[in-house]
């Protein structure tokens, strides 16, 4: 039944009416921040959103920039340098002069999800003014001696190696013979 305008009961319905389309629109409010404050903290924890998650590749003077899955579903990921300084390597002082970079290294890093992994940098190499202009390039102390691959994944393939020929791990891990015999040389023999 349809209530006089201006009667008592009227007012009385409007103002309610009135209280609950507030209190909706706070509850959506707060339900809004709410969501969103959650998903700054799962952001900032890492954790998972939907079926996707961050990893930590724990690797110091890199910032990855964009990740390529080639044909064979292998990550690709390009990197920038962030070194501002380095050690010379005649006197061992550290040199902070930058002299441009070095060529494109491709190392190979633990496999992720099965896939192989590749991070493409480019080394930024340092002056020595004390050792006649001397350069030097930098090379992380996660990168292997060779500069192909992490000490990481070295240390995977030696893993990978128990019970097993260096044949069967390189097929395992899609590599060669030659680079499975080449880290047991370098790291056991
Ligand atoms: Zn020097």
């Amino acid at each position: 039944m349809a209530l006089p305008s201006g009667c008592v009961a009227s007012v009385v319905s409007e103002w309610f009416c009135y209280r609950v389309t507030v209190l909706l629109d706070c509850w959506d409010v707060f339900c809004h921040a709410s969501r969103k404050a959650m998903q700054q903290i799962m952001e900032e924890f890492g954790v998972a959103q939907g079926n996707t998650f961050p990893i930590e590749l724990g690797l110091s003077d890199v910032k990855i920039k964009r990740v390529v899955v080639d044909r064979l579903g292998d990550y690709h990921l390009y990197a920038s340098c962030t070194a501002r300084s380095t050690c010379c390597s005649r006197c061992g002082k550290p040199i902070t002069k930058s002299h441009g970079h070095c060529k494109e290294s491709v190392i190979e890093h633990l496999p992720i999800l099965d896939r192989r992994v590749f991070i493409h940098v480019q080394w930024s190499r340092f002056v020595c003014i004390d050792c006649d202009n001397k350069t030097t390039s930098l090379r992380p102390n996660w990168v292997n001696t060779t500069g192909q691959m992490t000490v990481a994944y070295e240390n995977f393939v030696l893993k990978c190696l128990i019970n097993s020929t260096a044949k069967d791990v390189a097929e395992k891990l899609r590599s060669t013979e030659d680079i499975v015999e080449g880290i047991v040389e370098r790291r056991i023999a």
